[in-house]
């Protein structure tokens, strides 16, 4: 990892602002992603905005700043690399702010000022780190400074270190605001696209279908010219979902689609009416206490997807007295907590969690009936 120091005045960094909700911010003559394309916005409290612009004004220390140099060339010429700001996004944002006129301080704007204070402003020095190294050791140190920082999230970072054409493009698809990703698929996804979970969520399922790790995945595709191989991926993805269980619902949002898809995309025996009928059995069975475990259950046949009701205290203790204290398999006699409440007719063949059903087993009576 090289880190290097750097200078860099208010001038510089505010030449060729430019700042748009969704297309991102860029400052020091097109050079700079202050904040880069479809990440989300940091909300900076007024009063810590102006504090920013008092300190420059008193020519007094702001902490030091973190750019990353993205490893691209700007316009093929080497002299000139790319940079994202890293930390410091919102004083850098709160200088160009204040320099374009968006606001003013101690009701001043910036060009209320005497000009030799414009120009004093303009020549501040920034303190800046810009720091170049592997893809692995970029995201170990950004995770390190960012504990301190504006607490990216982990595909924020990633999205950092591995910058270039494909994840840009990614981004295009799964990060924007009404992005194709969103309208295709926001009724089975959480987290929201602009903070990059959709992203994260693609990329999880695609990396997890060839055994890899995100940062893998995405150091692997960094310099694809395109990220139409993730979004096909995904469209199947959601294809799958939409053939195999086509009544939405909204229990559906939020799972593991993809991972669903990677072990069960190819199985030919999965019919969507019937899948239909068992869905709504099991959304209107009281025992089922986990709703949103069903299609995993349907897929798997795991009954634990599903936490099927266990017995209360009251029907286990009227259980355990009837019982004479006694396990009903070997009849023995136990403590009431060295004791399980049991389903006499598991819930798998129709039993329900009633009084009636309930039975005390001991420990390795339980057990045994378990495995069988
Ligand atoms: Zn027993």
């Amino acid at each position: 990892m090289k880190i290097e120091e750097r200078k860099v005045t208010v001038r510089e960094v505010t030449e060729g602002y430019f700042n748009d909700a969704e297309e991102g911010v860029v400052g020091y003559d097109g050079r700079l992603d202050i904040r880069p394309k479809y990440q989300r916005e940091f909300v900076y409290k007024d009063a810590q905005r102006n504090e920013v612009i008092r300190t420059v004004m008193k020519e007094l220390p702001l902490n030091v700043m973190y750019w990353v140099d993205r490893g691209e060339e700007y316009e093929d010429d080497p002299d000139e690399p790319r940079y994202e700001v890293l930390d410091g996004q919102q004083r850098t944002l709160s200088l160009c702010e204040y320099v374009d006129g968006s606001f003013s301080v101690d009701d001043k704007y910036f060009n209320n000022l005497p000009s030799d204070q414009q120009a004093k402003f303009l020549d501040y020095e920034l303190f800046v780190y810009v720091c170049n190294g592997t893809d692995s050791e970029k995201l170990d140190w950004f995770r390190i400074i960012n504990i301190a920082g504006e607490e990216l999230t982990d595909q924020e970072l990633r999205n950092a270190v591995y910058a270039g054409n494909w994840t840009s493009d990614a981004k295009r698809y799964f990060s924007k605001t009404g992005c194709a990703a969103d309208t295709l698929a926001g009724d089975y996804l959480r987290g929201a696209s602009i903070r990059q979970e959709y992203l994260e969520t693609a990329i999880f399922w695609a990396a997890s279908a060839e055994g890899k790790t995100i940062e893998a995945y995405m150091a692997e595709h960094q310099n694809d010219p395109s990220a139409v191989q993730l979004w096909n991926y995904f469209r199947s993805v959601i294809d799958w979902v939409q053939a195999i269980f086509p009544k939405k619902r909204k229990e559906m949002k939020g799972l593991p689609w993809g991972l669903f898809y990677n072990q069960h995309g190819k199985r030919t025996d999965l019919d969507p009416k019937k899948l239909e009928m068992e869905i709504q059995r099991l959304m209107s069975d009281e025992d089922v206490t986990k709703k949103s475990g069903i299609y995993e259950y349907l897929l798997t046949g795991e009954e634990k997807k599903l936490s099927i009701r266990a017995f209360d205290r009251r029907d286990a203790l009227a259980a355990y007295e009837k019982q004479g204290h006694k396990c009903a398999i070997c009849g023995e006699e136990f403590e009431f907590e060295q004791m399980h409440a049991d389903h006499i007719t598991p819930w798998s063949k129709g039993g329900k969690t009633t009084p009636d059903n309930c039975q005390m087993l001991c420990r390795d009576c339980n057990l045994k009936k378990g495995a069988q």
